[in-house]
């Protein structure tokens, strides 16, 4: 058929040609199909009625949730949506490809659903006529196992995130939606939330209504052995450490531990003089299967953590600003919110443009605040710092891309690995972004002769509507004005000159103004130590330009244009033996420090994915570690003040 087809056009193509007949009228082409059904844009009205969201999170074998709505609806057209744009990911991460089992009932008959074929999250149905709400069920399927994705529910703990357990309607904002949830866990397992109002008995509890917005950002650890730290005795506006654990052993917290978790808090309130919350847990992980992480709320964290974080603080170091970051962003993302990331509801698309202030002063201050907390020496906090700075000033991926274009990155790779991270760049906005902090710092200190600093910035943008928890949006222009009544300067092109330009040196101004230089040497970097201990490999990164599994040399990364990346080693690769001695990375540290006094190549014999090879790595400039050490040509150390407790 096709064949005869093309014969008849080539036989009316000839005749054209020949003009022996009229001329062939071509197709124009295809015209676009017609538009998916229209999903009801959200609205700023009340939504009729309360949702009544029942979570049975009984099977932790299978890890399946199963979730039962009844949903108040009037007869006609309804568009159901499940969250698919997740604050604190900044991107379209909602667990659709976990969702499963939706069965709609009303007055007791199945309403037939569809899915949007545009947007996947949306499901459209007719409410039948005389149908006053509609019973909804469905499961969530967590992960079963690594290959699935991060695990969430162990045998012994589980994080509930309710905003991945819900149906809403569209139309409506979220503020407006109200939810009755209740929740049903494994017998005699404890939970920590920020939701109010629980009650009922063991394993069965109820909550008070609330708006979905609420709901979504309030998420509930529950485990087989938990505890619970007052870290503000007395206070008005509780704050508690909520810790599920893979063992009882690791919820013991030293005296000196719980100490410096509660001067976290009161150095927060001197920084930012009000608080956005009636109450606040921190509700913390400590496992070895849970992936580490956190995840920011409004009146609660999910801090996934290292299980010895409470039990072996010189071990798990590298990870202790975990806390004092996801804090600081109730008061940076959850209070005051850029206004082009607020969203309506979760299926209006976020915006990420000023993540250089929501995580990147976010990570300032959670360094800072992990300081001044005692949570981390002076000297930790310093060589935390220098191994920022010496990520920035050897990132190759800096030449081409601008910090703000990876303010985008969220949303182009949900963090799923990538092949050569230091030349595509990753997240920047983060840690480069603490620097651009760091060098606004120092300069107000340094222009007002140490009167003001960024901590007056912060007093001044988060310390409005104490209690209240109802998002405030910014936009750049607002980032500019605050900080001009600090310190009147040109702060606009000071900002801009840090976040649009590609190439050029990594910003290092603040370190220099804060009275420091970046070093390297071959005594190690104690948070980096921290960090390789606990993940289980060696970080080669500034000499042979690596990071390597312990066990068996797998390379976990190689730095662009380092001499791992010109002899031809990508991450994947196996180091099989090092100048023909099997690996093991103390032999590759000795190998290193040998090769500084001679002129041979390293001989790495490396397995591929499918073959042995062997390479030569020319390099000669020793075990190297960044390292912060006093710049004899700047007079001050603001870097100090900074670091120091307030009073
Ligand atoms: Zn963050």
């Amino acid at each position: 058929m096709k064949r005869l087809i093309y014969h008849n056009i080539s036989v009316g193509l000839c005749l054209t040609t020949l003009g022996a007949g009229p001329a062939f009228a071509a197709s124009p082409g295809p015209v676009p199909a017609a538009t998916a059904p229209t999903i009801p844009a959200p609205e700023d009205r009340p939504y009729p009625g309360t949702i009544q969201l029942s979570i049975d999170a009984r099977d932790i074998d299978r890890k399946v949730v199963r979730v039962h709505e009844v949903v108040p609806a009037e007869a006609g057209d309804l568009t159901l949506l499940y969250p698919k744009w997740l604050p604190g990911t900044h991107a379209p991460e909602g667990a659709i490809d976990r969702f499963a089992g939706l069965e709609i009932t009303a007055n007791g008959q199945k309403v037939a659903w569809v899915r949007d074929p545009v947007d996947v999250y949306a499901f459209h149905l007719t409410v039948p006529a005389g149908a006053a709400k509609l019973e909804v069920n469905f499961q969530y399927l967590s992960p079963v196992g690594d290959d699935f994705g991060d695990a969430e529910i162990t045998s012994n703990m589980m994080v509930l995130e309710p905003i991945r357990l819900a149906l809403y309607p569209a139309g409506y904002f979220v503020r407006q939606i109200m939810v009755t949830p209740d929740v049903t866990l494994p017998p005699d397992w404890q939970f920590g939330t920020a939701l109010d109002g629980a009650s009922g008995s063991v394993g069965h509890i109820s909550f008070k209504t609330t708006s979905l917005e609420t709901l979504a950002d309030s998420p509930i650890f529950a485990g087989r052995y938990f505890s619970r730290l007052d870290l503000d005795p007395g206070a008005a506006a509780p704050v508690h450490l909520d810790i599920v654990a893979d063992r009882p052993s690791e919820l013991e917290i030293r005296p000196e531990a719980l100490a410096a978790h509660r001067a976290l808090i009161q150095q927060a309130y001197k920084l930012f003089g009000a608080h956005h919350y009636d109450h606040y847990d921190f509700l913390v992980s400590l496992s070895d299967t849970v992936p580490l992480g956190g995840l920011e709320h409004h009146r609660s964290s999910e801090d996934n953590t290292y299980s010895d974080y409470l039990t072996d603080a010189a071990k798990s170091i590298s990870d202790w600003d975990l806390l004092p970051h996801e804090y600081t962003h109730s008061w940076n993302g959850k209070f005051r919110r850029p206004a082009d990331l607020w969203t309506p509801n979760y299926d209006v698309p976020m915006r990420d443009s000023l993540l250089w202030v929501y995580e990147g002063q976010t990570e300032y201050w959670g360094k800072v605040l992990t300081a001044r907390a005692g949570m981390r020496t002076k000297q930790q906090e310093l060589d935390d710092i220098a191994f920022q700075v010496a990520t920035y000033d050897n990132l190759p991926g800096r030449a081409w891309r601008p910090l703000q274009d990876t303010t985008s990155d969220e949303i182009i790779n949900p963090r799923r690995p990538s092949s050569w991270r230091s030349w595509q760049r990753f997240e920047d906005y983060y840690d480069e972004g603490a620097l651009i902090w760091l060098d606004a710092d120092t300069l107000i200190r340094e222009m007002s002769k140490g009167a003001r600093s960024l901590d007056d910035f912060a007093k001044s943008f988060f310390s409005i509507d104490n209690g209240s928890f109802v998002p405030m949006t910014y936009t750049f222009d607002d980032v500019v004005k605050t900080l001009n009544a600090v310190q009147p300067y040109d702060w606009a092109t000071f900002l801009r000159a840090r976040l649009d330009p590609s190439g050029g040196k990594a910003p290092l101004d603040g370190l220099k103004r804060g009275g420091y230089r970046l070093v390297y040497s071959d005594t190690e970097n104690e948070i980096v130590k921290s960090m390789d201990g606990e993940r289980k490999r060696t970080t080669f990164t500034w000499s042979l330009g690596f990071v390597a599994a312990n066990k068996d040399g797998e390379i976990k990364s190689v730095l662009w244009d380092s001499p791992a990346f010109k002899a031809g080693l990508t991450a994947g690769n196996q180091i099989v033996a090092v100048n023909g001695i099997p690996w093991d990375p103390d032999v590759v540290k000795e190998t290193i420090k040998a090769s500084a006094g001679n002129k041979d190549p390293i001989e790495l014999i490396v397995k591929t994915t499918d073959r042995y090879k062997v390479v030569h790595l020319e390099y000669h400039g020793g075990l190297r570690y960044p390292h912060l050490e006093r710049d004899p040509e700047a007079p001050a150390a603001s870097l100090d003040a900074i670091l120091e407790a307030r009073k």
